[in-house]
Formats: structure tokens, C-alpha cells, sequence
């Protein structure tokens, strides 16, 4: 049994995972832990991340990081690659343990902390806001997916697609209300297949379930995150009006690539013209939306023409925020074993290329938002994120975790707004 009660979390991957870990770090909260920094932990808990080749090698470098920590801590990997590779983890370091099941970490960490059982925080709990996540937390209300993307190993991981009931979800944003949380995040591995089962047994999609949390709670704003085109609908978009800035104007929708032959070679159920058209959707119910996405450069077989198609492409949709990413062969996946592997240099200078799109885009689309209204979570002294997740700078005594109404009255060079109260 241990002296010292602190727990160290480590991320890796994508906002999903981080919504679990921070439902962890509540959990372990209740149990009487203290979360503290990694070299101070008697057990580190790292959740995995095996969306690519690279992110896996972070993975193993994290995982063998903390079983090196001062004290050899007890090292509890979750996650993506502990689904998939838990024999290779487990053989990383004699102090570390693989757990796949994600809703038994918790407990465990608080066992091997001399904790009692985290009572009152049962395993199937809702996620709620934390030290981490406390003024915009994430709710997860989906996981897994059924498409097969041909660079996507996390389906394998995850597994199917399934989604928390209605029910559960409502309670989850009021929990999250209860402890301050002025935006909640709607997230999930494919968002917008979620469906599931109402009060009255009626199937919800995730207009109607917006629908019920807006009718049902003050909640006083809602996020989605990252969402597959073709889930971007007519319905979605006109709920997300009628709701006015009770939900964000922001869609991060996830195009991956501009060039319809490297979507077809991804197994990506679009194609460009489609994007556009949910693009066009998206802009006549709202106007001022700001649209986010993820970018893959150097798929297998993406020649410079095609490169320039995506670049292009990506212009004409003006993303506010890109995610790039190099492609990363990801041993498991069909498109590892295509032939067209693209040379890393020329991978590395596309991705360059790709960002300072990215930035150009980002600037040109904060200068249209001068002169608007919009809501600011205050995060820091001054500082906020708008709806359009652009960082927002105000008056420093302006309570933090607070939501406010601004007028956006300028910009910075690298895209920052500046706002006045209103
Ligand atoms: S939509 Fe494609 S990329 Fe996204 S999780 Fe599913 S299989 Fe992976």
C-alpha cells in the first residue's frame, strides 16, 4: 500500500480520450486522490492513442517514461493501443499494467493508492466536468464506428458504433451544470451517428437529442465536436439556428482530403462535391459559422496534383481552423500495404505548405468576424474562446469561467480577436 495518494493522467490522442480521462480524474478525485505532477505519482495513468503508426510510438515512448519515473510508480495503460497491443505494452517495463476495460481504471488506480473503492462514482457514470475540464467540459455520447476508413485503425479499437441513451446524456449536462460548466461539448468517435432511444422509445439523432437539452436544461451553450460530413444535414443545421447562440457556431467537419481520388482510396463515404454541398447547407442556415476540419497530406498514392486539388479545395471551403497531419502508416490498415507511399520529405514540405494555408485561412476568416456579436468562455485573466473557437482577448477583470456577450471590435496578426463587453 502506498504513503502518497497522487495519481499522474497522460493523454495521448484525441479529444475523446481526453473526455474519459478527465471522467477518470473525477473518479479518483472522489476516492480521496490527488492528482500530481509525473514524477511525483505513485501510479500514472496513460491513456493510449493508436490513430497512427507515429501516435503509437508516443505511446510506447509515454508508457515507458513513467514506469522510468522516481520510484518506479505503478503504471496503468488504457486505451486505443492497450485494445490492440496489450501483450507488447505490458512488456515495456515490469511496473506496468494493461487495462482495457477504461471504467476499471479508476478503481484500480485507487486501489494500488490504498483508496477505498470511488464510491459514489459509479463505473457507467456520466462524464462531468473536472480540474480539467470544468468551464467547457466534454460529454461523451457516442463511441466506436462503423465506417472502415482505409488509414483507420480506430474502429478496430473502439469497436462499433453505440450511443448513451438520451436519458443519460441529459443527465450528464446537468451534472455538468451543477458544477459550473457554461459550455458543454458534445463528443464522440463518429458524433453524428449517434442514435439512440428517448423517453418515449422514439429513436433520437443528434438534432433531436440538441432539441430535448435545450427544451430540457439552461445549459447556455452546446459544442459539437468533430463530425463526418454527410451527418452535417438540413435538420442539424436548421436546429443548430432555431437554437441561436445557445449552441455554437462552429462544425469541425472532418474532410481528411480535397481530392476525390485519395477520398475514394480512403474509403471515405463522400466525395468533394458532396462536402461542398454541406458546406452550402451549413453557411444559408448560418451565415457566420466557422468551420473547422482534419487534413491528411501524403497519403499513399496523393501525387502533387492531387496535393494542390486538396489545397485548393480547402480555400474555396475557408476553414477557420485546420488540423494537419502526415500521413503515418499504420501497420493493421489497408492503406499501409498500398503502393504509392509517399517520400517523407516530400510528406514534410506538403504538411508545411498545408499550414500556412491553414493560417492564411484562419486570419482572413477572424477579420470577417470583426464587427459581430459572440459569446467568450472566459478561460484566463483576459483571455476566452469564442464560438468560432477563436482565442478572444478582454478585460482582465472579467471573472474567469464566466460566458460573455462581446462585440469583436479587431484581430491580431496571428488571428487573435479582440472584444469589447457588451
Ligand atoms: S469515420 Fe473513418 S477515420 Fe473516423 S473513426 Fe470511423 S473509420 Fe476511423
Amino acid at each position: 500500500m502506498s504513503e502518497v495518494r497522487g495519481v499522474a493522467l497522460v493523454n495521448l490522442g484525441c479529444r475523446v480520450n481526453r473526455v474519459e480521462l478527465d471522467h477518470m480524474a473525477l473518479e479518483l478525485e472522489r476516492a480521496g486522490a490527488t492528482l500530481v505532477p509525473e514524477r511525483e505519482a505513485s501510479v500514472v495513468i496513460v491513456n493510449t492513442c493508436a490513430v497512427t503508426g507515429e501516435a503509437e510510438a508516443k505511446t510506447r515512448k509515454a508508457v515507458r517514461r513513467a514506469a522510468s519515473m522516481p520510484g518506479a510508480p505503478l503504471v496503468i495503460a488504457t486505451g486505443c493501443v492497450a485494445n490492440l497491443f496489450s501483450d507488447e505494452l505490458a512488456a515495456l517495463a515490469p511496473n506496468v499494467r494493461v487495462e482495457r476495460d477504461k471504467s476499471a481504471v479508476a478503481s484500480l488506480a485507487s486501489e494500488a493508492l490504498g483508496l477505498l473503492p470511488s464510491a459514489g462514482a459509479p463505473a457507467s457514470a456520466p462524464s462531468a466536468p473536472t480540474p480539467t475540464g470544468r468551464t467547457r467540459p466534454g460529454i461523451k455520447i457516442q463511441d466506436g464506428c462503423d465506417n472502415r476508413c482505409t488509414y483507420c485503425i480506430v474502429w478496430r479499437a473502439r469497436g462499433a458504433g453505440r450511443s448513451m441513451p438520451a436519458d443519460e446524456v441529459l443527465a450528464a449536462v446537468r451534472a455538468a451544470l451543477g458544477r459550473g460548466a457554461h459550455e458543454v461539448v458534445l463528443t464522440g468517435i463518429n458524433l453524428g451517428s449517434y442514435r439512440a432511444p428517448g423517453a418515449d422509445g422514439r429513436e433520437l439523432g443528434l438534432p433531436a437529442l440538441l432539441d430535448l437539452l435545450l427544451a430540457e436544461t439552461d445549459v447556455e451553450r452546446i459544442r459539437l465536436s468533430s463530425i463526418e460530413p454527410p451527418d452535417v444535414t438540413d435538420e442539424l443545421c436548421r436546429t443548430m439556428a432555431r437554437a441561436g447562440s445557445r449552441v455554437a457556431p462552429f462544425l469541425h467537419v472532418c474532410l481528411q482530403s480535397g481530392c476525390d481520388e485519395t477520398l475514394r482510396r480512403m474509403a471515405r463515404v463522400y466525395r468533394t462535391d458532396d462536402f461542398r454541398r454541406v458546406v452550402e447547407t451549413a453557411r444559408e442556415h448560418l451565415p457566420h459559422i466557422a468551420l473547422g476540419t482534419d487534413l491528411i497530406v501524403g497519403f499513399p498514392g496523393e501525387t502533387d496534383d492531387d496535393f494542390g486539388r486538396s489545397l485548393d479545395f480547402c480555400r474555396e471551403m475557408r476553414f477557420s481552423k485546420m488540423h494537419v497531419f502526415r500521413y503515418s502508416r499504420r501497420p493493421g490498415t489497408p492503406a499501409a500495404t498500398m503502393g504509392g507511399q509517399v517520400d517523407p520529405h516530400v510528406m514534410a514540405e506538403r504538411g508545411e505548405r498545408a499550414r500556412a494555408l491553414a493560417e492564411e485561412l484562419r486570419l482572413a476568416e477572424a477579420r470577417r468576424l470583426v464587427g459581430e456579436e459572440d459569446l467568450v468562455v472566459v478561460q484566463y485573466p483576459g483571455r476566452g474562446v469564442s464560438g468560432g473557437l477563436f482565442d478572444v482577448l478582454l478585460d482582465p477583470t472579467v471573472p474567469v469561467d464566466s460566458l460573455v456577450p462581446v462585440r469583436l471590435t479587431g484581430v491580431r496578426d496571428d488571428a487573435t480577436l479582440l472584444a469589447e463587453l457588451l
